[in-house]
């Protein structure tokens, strides 16, 4: 099955869709210019905004108490109160708009950066000494906090850009069944994706079996509400690769029988192998898709694991990190 659905995500508009840095600049990062054309972007530049103006001296998180501050050093402006106020209209334009399925911003930057930006403690301070999310970050992780939500130099570790595209598929197909009211619509959904489901949790994984089990009891609006929130749940971290494992075999017990013993113990060699981390995740689920059109199982054919994004987001290169994100 390879008939996507376009999810919808927000950029920072800097990642390739305008020079709007702080230098007149734009960021080329290979990852957002894969996505941009395969999906619905909206795009939005926090200090551009907020009236900082294009060239501009730079911002920087300050920390004064309690309170976390954006400061321009070399006009000595305080800009936090523009940013709060941008931040609050733009939440409520994204709200009123329509429903978006995640979030690609900025690293390190004082109004984008999802964490991780440089907080300098003290008006007059020489070096940061923590670290905090921009002011933008903060609003949209506030606002949507169901949303997957990264920046481009996490996307650069493997396992991190996996998991953000799983994320984007898995919620653009939620909100399409959400949007068409059909809780059969829902049913498909979670029925092509629970082999997935199962590598990501089996215990949230029966709690939304559960969720749709009660459908002829309740609302469909109650059902897409509860089904949205335990389907966050399940997408707040990557998949285990133990539960991986365990996934991997539930889909070859479908096949097995049909498999010669050599097959079957080359299969059962190739599972130690990825759980070694000596090959990728990608050798089984290819060993699996073979062998699934060779059998004509098109239960296993419609399972998202197999193919949960398009294959020209499937990039190899990684930061280094592997399965360490
Ligand atoms: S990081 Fe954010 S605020 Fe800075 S230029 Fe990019 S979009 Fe604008």
């Amino acid at each position: 099955m390879d008939n996507f659905p376009r999810p919808r995500v927000l950029f920072s508009r800097c990642l390739g869709f305008e020079a709007c840095r702080y230098d007149g600049s734009m960021i080329r990062d290979d990852f957002s210019q894969a996505l941009i054309p395969r999906v619905d972007c909206l795009a939005s530049c926090p200090e551009c905004g907020a009236g900082l103006g294009l060239p501009r001296d730079p911002v920087r998180l300050v920390r004064d108490g309690d309170r976390l501050l954006l400061l321009q050093p070399a006009s000595g402006k305080d800009w936090s109160g523009a940013m709060e106020a941008w931040c609050e209209g733009e939440i409520a334009r994204l709200r009123a708009g329509p429903a978006f399925d995640g979030i690609l911003l900025k690293s390190r930057s004082p109004s984008c950066g999802p964490g991780e930006v440089k907080v300098y403690v003290g008006r007059d301070a020489k070096a940061a000494t923590e670290k905090a999310p921009g002011f933008f970050a903060s609003s949209l992780a506030q606002a949507f906090p169901e949303l997957p939500m990264e920046d481009e130099g996490r996307t650069r570790n493997f396992t991190v850009r996996d998991h953000f595209l799983i994320s984007l598929y898995c919620r653009a197909e939620y909100r399409a069944a959400r949007e068409s009211h059909d809780v059969r619509s829902l049913l498909d959904v979670h029925t092509r994706w629970k082999l997935l489901f199962m590598a990501y949790s089996p215990t949230v994984t029966r709690v939304l079996g559960a969720i749709l089990a009660a459908n002829k009891r309740r609302p469909p609006e109650a059902l897409f509400e509860d089904y949205g929130r335990e389907l966050a749940r399940l997408l707040s971290k990557p998949f285990r690769y133990t539960s991986m494992i365990n996934a991997l075999q539930h889909a070859f017990g479908g096949l097995s029988e049909a498999l010669s013993p050599a097959e079957r113990a080359f299969f059962l060699a190739t599972l130690e192998e990825y759980r070694d981390e000596r090959i990728p995740l990608s050798v089984l689920l290819r060993l699996l898709k073979g062998w699934a059109l060779a059998q004509g199982n098109a239960y296993l054919l419609s399972q998202r694991l197999l193919s949960p994004y398009p294959l020209d987001l499937v990039t190899i290169t990684d930061s280094g990190k592997g399965r360490h994100y």
